[in-house]
């Protein structure tokens, strides 16, 4: 067997990177192991790249050049028939809970009123609203001081997303294998990829393995610089929810957001340091009950469905790692999108799979490349 372009791991990434690849006319495989922590598969779904207080600088060019490519790749999607995405505007609320927090606020909304001028989608309309506004529009919100209210922000359903683009890749004749691929290289040259006793001959892999991507030391004799560091983030099921109440976010990295079927999403741990544990825990599940309720105390009629968990791939200056590999001919990286990849990952694994076939990117991927960590 000899396909033209392998990809390992089927993440939001990979099977974007892999849908692109066909939808180029490539011979392409995809190969997944389906491990327990797929970020992909726990990931709230916030699509809101202009909310960020500090980020490096590249963080929102890609961001927000690929919030602004999901339109494009959902219409693509559509026109296979392909609609299950779960993606939808639905607006944000950024709260303010006290005096402290509130005097932040007029500073954050001019920052996002910059990022739009600049071009950055996903911000739409803003506005600083009271308490009442914010209740008015996601109603299990208690007492807060005020909140920036911005009408463009999206969310969608990671695990949906991942499914519609394997379906389109396979309908535009990808091949996706179940299994874990071990990557061959020989003398700085990628030779093929083995699942089990499958030899697939090639001489391009695209890496996108989330946060089991840093495995390959030894054979590509170069670290890469990414760690798992676990989320765990609570399913509710209420009744009074609607699917179009906005995303709340707030001055701490923990969200609400709902979806149809009166579904909310709270969330979520940042467990730096978690290994591939991929456990629910007692403190864990408090620790997101307690944020959750403590800026909407109205959920706590919610009846909890699932604790879901995942491991981000994260790098320590939290960009993504993205591009060839300079020192493995034919060995691409897409992987490390950290908190982000729901936002960032499927334009990732696009301008990856352009990089391979050696068309327009669509994005400088130099200051994503593995080589900034050699200093
Ligand atoms: C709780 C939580 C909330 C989040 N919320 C958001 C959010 O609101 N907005 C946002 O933008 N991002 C969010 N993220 C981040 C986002 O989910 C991740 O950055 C993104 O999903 C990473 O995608 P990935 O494809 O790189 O990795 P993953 O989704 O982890 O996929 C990697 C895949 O590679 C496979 N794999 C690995 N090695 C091999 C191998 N050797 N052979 C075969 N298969 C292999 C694994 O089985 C897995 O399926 C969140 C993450 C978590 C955990």
């Amino acid at each position: 067997m000899n396909r033209d372009v392998v990809v390992i791991g089927g993440g939001i990434v990979g099977s974007a990177a892999a849908y692109e690849l066909a939808k180029s006319g490539v011979q392409v495989t995809l190969i997944d192991e389906d491990k327990p922590g797929r970020a992909t598969s726990a990931g709230a779904g916030i699509i809101c790249p202009g909310t960020s207080f500090r980020a490096p600088i590249h963080h929102f060019t890609l961001s927000g050049q690929a919030a602004g490519y999901y339109p494009v790749l959902l219409d693509e999607l559509a026109s296979l028939g392909i609609t299950h995405t779960g993606y939808e505007t639905v607006g944000c609320l950024y709260v303010a809970t006290n005096e402290n927090e509130a005097e932040k606020l007029p500073i954050l909304k001019t920052l996002m009123e910059e990022r739009k001028s600049s071009g950055m989608p996903n911000i739409g309309d803003l506005a600083i609203v009271d308490s009442e506004e914010a209740k008015r529009l996601f109603p299990a919100i208690g007492d807060i001081h005020s909140a920036i209210y911005l009408s463009g922000a999206a969310r969608l359903d990671g695990r949906l997303l991942r499914q519609s683009l394997i379906e389109a890749a396979q309908k535009l004749g990808a091949n996706v294998i179940a299994g874990s691929g071990v990557l061959q290289c020989k003398d700085g040259n990628v030779e093929g990829v083995q699942v089990e006793d499958l030899i697939i001959a090639t001489d391009r892999v695209i890496l996108a393995g989330g946060a089991w991507s840093n495995q390959y030391r030894d054979l590509i004799g170069i670290d890469i610089p990414i760690e798992p560091q676990k989320g765990q983030i609570l399913h509710l099921d209420m009744r009074e929810t609607t699917s179009s109440w906005p995303v709340v976010l707030g001055f701490h990295s923990h969200y609400m957001l709902t979806f149809p079927d009166h579904r909310v999403v709270v969330g979520a741990t940042r467990e730096t340091g978690s290994g591939y544990d991929t456990e629910v825990t007692v403190g864990g599940v408090q620790e997101v009950v307690n944020e959750a309720l403590r800026i909407a105390p109205g959920l706590s009629r919610g009846r909890v469905v699932e604790v879901r968990v995942g491991l981000r791939p994260a790098t320590p200056d939290l960009l993504p790692i993205l591009g060839e590999v300079p020192s493995v001919k034919g060995l691409y990286l897409a992987a490390g999108h950290g908190a982000n990849g729901l936002t960032a990952g499927a334009f990732s694994g696009i301008a990856v799979s352009r990089q391979v076939m050696d068309v327009e990117v669509g994005i400088d991927l130099e200051p994503y490349s593995i080589q900034r960590f050699e200093a």
